[in-house]
Parts: C-alpha cells; structure tokens; sequence
C-alpha cells in the first residue's frame, strides 16, 4: 500500500497539485492554495466520490437517448450499480432540462441535462 502520492485538486480551476502523505492513521496534506484543497484530498483518499454524467433510454423523442447527471457526488464504489439502475430507465420525450429522471437514488437525484423534444409524428 502506498504510503505518499500526488493529487490534482478539480475543485477549481487552479488545479493545486497537491502531494499527500500518510500520517499516523490519517495523512497529511500540501500543496493546497485553500482549505478547499486540503478537504477534497482527504475526500479522494478515503472516501472517493464523483458526479456521474451518462445517459438514459427516451421514448417518442428527437433522440434516442437523454443526457442525465446526478446532482451529489456519489462514491465510486457505487458508480456501475447507479449505471445499472439508470440502464433500467426509460423516460418518455418531451423532457425538460432539469426534470429528474430519477429520484432520490443512494441520497441523489439524477436529472436531464438538456431539452429532447417529442419526436413529429407522420400521420
Ligand atoms: S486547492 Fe483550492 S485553489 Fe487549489 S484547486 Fe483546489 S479549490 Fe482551487
């Protein structure tokens, strides 16, 4: 097990690398320019968590999949079973941005990221 390493911090877009160290039972931080730096550090090396981006199955719409995004950092332990979950989803066009697709999932919603209007029917 690795006992030092480097970071980039995604926090902002200064991206501090920061070098971090295991101290004890925790670590030790530097290289961070805010305490915002030293807190996402800390985060990735015990608890690493992400914003998922990917998309789900529409019905009647423009196009046959919807941009989705969850609205909390979900840990990444927990990524490929939201991935399933969301792979189980089909939402009917016309989606609005922002409308959730599903909610309340492990704590976090997942929402639309754009407009996907209803596809023009030919009768
Ligand atoms: S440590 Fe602070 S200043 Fe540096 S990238 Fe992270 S949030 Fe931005």
């Amino acid at each position: 097990m690795r006992t030092e390493g480097k970071l980039i911090c995604t926090i902002c877009p200064l991206g501090c690398q920061l070098s971090w160290k295991k101290k004890g039972t925790g670590f030790e931080i530097e290289g961070n320019k805010c305490p915002r730096g030293k807190s996402f550090g800390l985060t990735e090396l015990t608890n690493p968590q992400r914003i998922l981006t990917t998309t789900v199955k529409v019905e009647g719409g423009v196009h046959p999949l919807l941009p989705v995004r969850s609205t909390g950092a979900i840990p990444k332990e927990q990524l490929s079973s939201a991935m399933r979950e969301l792979g189980r989803i089909t939402v009917k066009a016309p989606v609005d941005f922002g409308q959730v697709v599903l909610a309340n999932w492990n704590g976090v919603d997942f929402i639309a990221t754009r407009n996907l209007p209803k596809a023009s029917s030919r009768d």
